[in-house]
């Protein structure tokens, strides 16, 4: 009995070998018909008998290309057309539909056999790729993703290409960025005063100045790494002085797994998302006794590993495979300025920074760091969502309308969104310069466009001087569009719902702890549990507030902000202490004035803060350099067989830190070893987390608790207190598609006014 069926495909379908996949499954089932892209999605049109188009489905829910995402199959029975065999049509535009773009994706393992093949055309060609592998979202410049429309227009296909990418049945067949040595894209190597070289010169080039511990600067799919031997203590110690880097981990980039293993612990899963299509830097646990330079992630027990996921790097790891097995390939950047990109800056900013540049010259259209992300209970615990992962929409339970979400201030991503889906931006940065509010601006534009996303409405963070609320409120106002502000916690807590298919407003308990946030009442929120949803939250419990002395200034000096909470608690300084010592005997009188004198001492009941100053107590650190490092390095100390810990009272809504520090205080003097001080520190905040949670249970009845802030990158502190509250019965949310960082509060921001708008 012959049959038609009409279907609609949605989610992440085109640039994934979809439709090759389409056409070699209906051939085999003996189907006649055509697919083809439109705007939102793939439509098919089958007709056969019933068991051929049985098959089809199965096969299309079953096994897809591992690229594709799947949202939704719609079918529809129509009548059979006089179809003689299957092809493929010319994309058909909807007006106004939309349609994701696929993140980036590493090179895959059929191209990495071919580019390390003598045989091979493309033999040591550094831009091998094919419909399963390659560029995509950095070199797309508008939608439907076809090749005019990226960076690799400039580059028109030779025969032997077009052949490849003309054939159903070839594993090329429509890859946008395919290219050869013929036709493609070149390298180019370039060193100050000499002239520039190409092709194979040009990678001998780049693997003799590693070897002679020189730092080059490397283009890679979302902008410039800076590399050098990750061997090589001298080239470490150059590479921070020219990036004014003091501490703050570089990322190192190693060829395969099996080197990863040799300097860290590497679980089945963390094998599988080191190797994944997405290929994010992912924080190890160092093995005991590694062979690495300890520059490389100065006090800390992790290191922040990626396998090499473009050609030129395979190629470049494997030319310096005599000499070194692990390169370093941090972002090309002074400071906190976004990453180089553009080929016009490259040269200027990049002189100071690089002996040389390895570059080449397909244009990178939009600039993607890499992501960062952890395994957490054997899954993907995001911690910087970029290259990869952006911009693949998250899905929510409920449709929402169009908005833009200005995200925070630091480590901020922003959001548009349409129907189901929120399209989360990659990393743009902390917004403190100009060129990171510059690469804000590109980024919402670009979205806009390229999604068919126009807001109806602006969200930005309740705090009066974010740059990125400043910018969403005049761009309301430019546009005469209604704004709405959004409490920081409460969008922490919203990010970790909607990041976890949270369909109703039913209210959960939000334990939302990181550094810095505005309240509502003026002071610095950080260490807050709310109970709520999208709707709406009570602040249920909190730290209690402390003074900051000089604001940011104590952030940057924990030990600061130690003597403030000792002072705070009614306690003496210890004249020995490493806070009182690390403050000349004028500061410390200054600071106490400035203390008891309230002057410029904003009130902050921060859980960053607490642990900073408790790191600073224990003598780790007194001033930082980059954003937690105190906190962190402290936490790598904790004794995880430690199970003690201080007193934290409640007093009504207030957690007290009296009794803490004096306990605290008491153990230190007792010269108590910073491992167990470290873990009891950390026990004491899990204690009194999970108590208040079971209090909240006992009076609401509420049993599921969602983890979200920065402080939640602590895996001492994440993992202990997940444990203790399954232990409990509690159902904990974590974040999986969204950092637990400030990168998820765009997220939080969007759905919270989306609820809002869905049920005026
Ligand atoms: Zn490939
Ligand atoms: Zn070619
Ligand atoms: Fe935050």
């Amino acid at each position: 009995m012959k049959q038609a069926l009409q279907i609609k495909v949605r989610g992440i379908v085109q640039g994934v070998g979809f439709r090759p996949f389409v056409y070699a499954q209906a051939v085999r089932n003996n189907l006649r018909g055509w697919v083809r892209n439109t705007s939102s999605g793939v439509d098919i049109h089958l007709v056969g008998d019933s068991e051929g188009i049985d098959a089809f489905l199965t096969a299309l829910r079953q096994e897809p290309p591992p690229l594709a995402r799947i949202d939704e199959i719609l079918t529809e029975a129509v009548e059979p057309g006089p179809f003689r065999d299957f092809s493929i049509l010319e994309s058909q535009p909807v007006p106004g539909e939309f349609l994701p773009v696929s993140p980036d994706v590493s090179l895959c393992s059929d191209c990495q056999r071919e580019l390390l093949d003598p045989a091979n055309r493309r033999y040591r060609y550094p831009f091998i790729n094919c419909t399963n592998c390659g560029p995509r979202f950095t070199i797309t410049r508008a939608i439907p993703y076809d090749r005019p429309n990226t960076t690799m227009a400039a580059f028109p296909l030779c025969p032997a290409c077009q052949a490849e990418y003309d054939d159903p049945l070839n594993r090329r067949f429509h890859a946008q960025p395919i290219a050869c040595p013929e036709c493609g894209p070149q390298v180019r190597f370039e060193t100050a005063g000499q002239s520039a070289l190409d092709g194979e010169s040009a990678l001998a080039a780049a693997a003799a100045a590693l070897r002679q511990g020189k730092i080059i600067a490397v283009k890679g799919l979302g902008g410039y790494h800076l590399a050098c031997d990750a061997h090589n203590r001298e080239a470490l110690r150059t590479m921070r002085e020219r990036k004014r880097r003091s501490a703050k981990p570089f990322a190192v980039m190693a060829a395969n797994t099996a080197v990863v293993e040799k300097y860290c612990l590497v679980s089945e899963e963390e094998r599988l998302l080191l190797e994944s299509p997405a290929r994010p830097i992912l924080l190890l646990q160092k093995r005991p006794g590694e062979l690495l330079p300890d520059e490389i992630s100065p006090g800390q027990n992790t290191l922040g590993f990626m396998l090499a996921y473009t050609p030129l790097h395979v190629l470049l790891l494997n030319d310096c495979a005599g000499f070194t097995d692990v390169l370093v390939m941090t972002s090309a950047n002074l400071g906190e300025e976004p990453i180089v990109y553009r080929d016009e800056d490259a040269s200027a900013r990049l002189a100071d920074l690089a002996d040389g540049q390895l570059s080449h010259n397909r244009p990178i259209y939009m600039r993607t760091d890499d992501s960062v992300a952890r395994v957490i209970q054997g899954k993907l615990y995001p911690i910087r969502r970029a290259r990869g992962y952006a911009p693949d929409p998250v899905r929510l339970p409920f449709e929402v309308t169009p908005l833009l979400a200005a995200g925070a201030e630091l480590k901020n991503t922003f959001c548009l969104t349409r129907d189901r889906y929120v399209f989360l931006s990659h990393h743009i940065g902390d917004m403190e310069n100009y060129e990171t509010l510059q690469s804000y601006r590109e980024g919402v534009g670009h979205y806009k466009r390229l999604f068919h996303i126009d807001p109806e409405c602006i969200v930005c963070d309740l705090h009066p001087d974010y740059l990125a609320s400043r910018q969403a409120r005049a761009d309301a106002q430019e546009n005469g569009l209604p704004l709405m502000e959004v409490q920081h916690h409460h969008a922490h807590l919203a990010a970790c719902l909607a990041d976890n298919g949270w369909e109703t407003d039913q209210a959960v308990i939000g334990l939302t702890y990181d550094g810095t946030g505005y309240g509502t009442d003026g002071t610095i929120w950080g260490g807050e549990v709310l109970v709520g949803a999208y709707s709406g939250y009570q602040r249920r419990f909190h730290l209690e507030a402390v003074p900051q002395p000089g604001g940011d200034l104590s952030v940057r000096h924990p030990a600061r902000m130690a003597l403030a909470h000792l002072w705070a608690a009614g306690l003496d300084w210890p004249s020995d202490c490493a806070p009182a010592q690390a403050l000349c005997s004028e500061e410390r009188t200054a600071l106490r004035l400035q203390l008891e004198r309230r002057l410029n001492t904003p009130l902050t009941s921060s859980m960053g803060r607490l642990l900073d100053a408790a790191a600073a107590l224990a003598g780790v650190r007194q001033k930082i350099s980059y954003e937690g490092q105190a906190a962190i390095e402290f936490e790598a100390l904790a004794d995880w067989d430690e199970s003690g810990g201080y007193p934290l009272t409640l007093d009504h809504q207030i957690i007290r830190l009296n009794q803490f520090w004096q306990a605290y205080l008491s153990d230190l003097l007792a010269g108590v070893p910073v491992s167990i001080l470290s873990a009891r520190v950390h026990q004491s905040i899990i204690q009194i987390s999970v108590d208040i949670c079971e209090r909240i249970r006992a009076e609401e009845n509420i049993q599921t608790v969602a983890l979200s802030g920065g402080v939640w990158q602590n895996r001492y502190l994440l993992e202990h207190t997940t444990n203790a509250l399954t232990r409990r019965g509690f159902s904990v949310l974590l974040h999986r598609q969204v950092p637990a960082n400030d990168g998820g509060i765009s997220l939080g921001q969007a759905v919270i006014a989306g609820w809002k708008l869905k049920n005026l």
